[in-house]
Parts: structure tokens; C-alpha cells; sequence
């Protein structure tokens, strides 16, 4: 199986900053991939290289990619603009109503069609952005941090939406998230950055590795007390 996206060897700098150094990553048909990694590690910069945003300094990327969806971790925009979701989304994606309610539904926003956009909560502007995302037929969805701003039960309905999206539509997800916990539990794969790709793989491998255990120790407090009661969910 070809990748729908080749990283060799790239890294990237900011003047005289190196925000990524020598990342090498191929990103799969069908993966679910977790980026991970503490404030200012270069995952939102990691993204926007997939994305074709950035191109890098050195290295190389290859994009065998059809379409890309993608969710920012902010969405500015006139919030006085007069256009309901569904509005927006029709015409953006020059698909119709039905469509556009379908895929609503599919984020569990259908009852947010008629809502003005700027009237829209964060959490209600994320699933918005999904439910545009997937009306653009992506094979590979990058979504930047989209639990920042819920609550531990909305985070954990977000994450069961996105298993679901996986499941249905067979495409690639990177999604960055702060939420160690979460990730454990939900994700098949694990990137954790720290400029560079520091440890990788299956969430049971990731949580032995000794790079891991110095970034994230200090924050595992309450995950190691989540597992120790036998809560996995
Ligand atoms: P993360 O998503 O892990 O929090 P980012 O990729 O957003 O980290 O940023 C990594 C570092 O690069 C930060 O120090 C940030 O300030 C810097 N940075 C990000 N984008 C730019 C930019 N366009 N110009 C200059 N510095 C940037």
C-alpha cells in the first residue's frame, strides 16, 4: 500500500529557530494517528508541512494525497456575517441541502443548519468545520487540537464522532490533542514530537518508551489513577 503522504528527513526552522528537525514519517490509507507532544513542540507546524502550508528546509515531502480536509485549532472570521451554516456550507462546497443536513447529522450538528454562523459556540464551530471538511470527499483529515475547548464529556462524544468518521469512511486522521488520557485510549497510533519524532507507534509501546516518560511523567498523574480503578473508557 502506497502512502498517502512520504516525510524524509525534513526539518524546518523560523529564522534562526529550528521548529522540526529530521522528521522521516509515512502516513498510511486508513490510519488513525494521534499527535502528541507539549506546547510549542512544532505539532500544529507538523500539520501544516502535511497540508502543504509550510514547505521545509531541507528533506523532503511527498503528496500522493487526493484531497486533504482540515480543521485549524482557531477559525477567525466576521462573526456579523448574515449566512446560516447551512448557507455557508452549500455554497462552499457546491453540494445541496441534503447533503449538507447528511453530513451534519453524521457530526451530530444537524439541529445547528439554520443557526447563524457567527452565533455558534467553539464546540459547535469544530463539528461545523468537520461536517465541511467531509463534504470536500477528503482521504486524509488533519484536525489541529479539536477538543481544546470541551469539557471531558464532550471531549469523549468528540472522540467516539471521529472513531465513527473513521470507521465509515475508511479515510487517513491526524489529529493533535492535549489530552494524554484520551489518546490512550483511543488512539491505534501515537506520534509524540519534541522537534523531532521522538517516540512512535501503538499506544502500549509509546507509553514504555523513556522519551515519553520525560515529557509526559510529570502529567500522568491522573491517568495512572484512571488505570489503576480499572477505567478504561
Ligand atoms: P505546537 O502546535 O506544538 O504547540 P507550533 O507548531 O504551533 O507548536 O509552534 C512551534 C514553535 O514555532 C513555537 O515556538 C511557535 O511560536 C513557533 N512558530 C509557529 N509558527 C510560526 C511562524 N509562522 N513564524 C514564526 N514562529 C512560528
Amino acid at each position: 500500500m502506497k502512502p498517502l503522504i512520504e516525510i524524509h528527513n525534513v526539518s524546518l526552522r523560523f529564522g534562526d529557530y529550528n521548529v522540526l528537525r529530521n522528521i522521516s514519517l509515512d502516513i498510511m490509507p486508513h490510519e488513525m494517528i494521534s499527535l502528541i507532544g507539549l506546547n510549542g513542540s512544532g505539532k500544529t507546524t507538523l500539520l501544516k508541512l502535511m497540508l502543504g502550508v509550510f514547505e521545509p528546509d531541507s528533506g523532503e515531502i511527498l503528496r500522493h494525497v487526493r484531497q486533504v480536509g482540515y480543521v485549524p485549532q482557531k477559525f477567525e472570521f466576521d462573526r456579523t456575517i448574515p449566512f446560516s451554516v447551512s448557507e455557508i456550507l452549500r455554497v462552499y462546497n457546491r453540494v445541496s441541502d441534503k447533503e449538507v443536513e447528511k453530513k451534519l447529522k453524521e457530526v451530530s450538528a444537524e439541529m445547528l443548519i439554520k443557526k447563524t454562523i457567527g452565533d455558534l459556540s467553539g464546540g459547535e464551530m469544530q463539528r461545523v468545520l468537520i461536517a465541511n471538511a467531509l463534504l470536500s470527499r477528503p482521504d486524509l483529515l488533519l484536525l489541529d487540537e479539536p477538543t481544546s475547548g470541551l469539557d471531558m464529556a464532550g471531549e469523549k462524544d468528540f472522540y467516539c464522532m471521529i472513531e465513527d468518521i473513521h470507521k465509515k469512511y475508511k479515510i487517513a486522521i491526524v489529529m493533535v490533542s492535549h489530552d494524554v488520557y484520551m489518546v490512550f485510549n483511543h488512539a491505534q497510533k501515537i506520534l509524540c514530537v519534541d522537534h523531532g519524532l521522538v517516540c512512535h507507534g501503538h499506544p502500549e509501546e509509546v507509553k514504555k518508551h523513556k522519551e515519553f516518560e520525560r515529557l509526559f511523567g510529570p502529567h500522568l498523574i491522573p491517568f495512572k489513577h484512571h488505570l489503576s480503578h480499572g477505567d478504561t473508557d
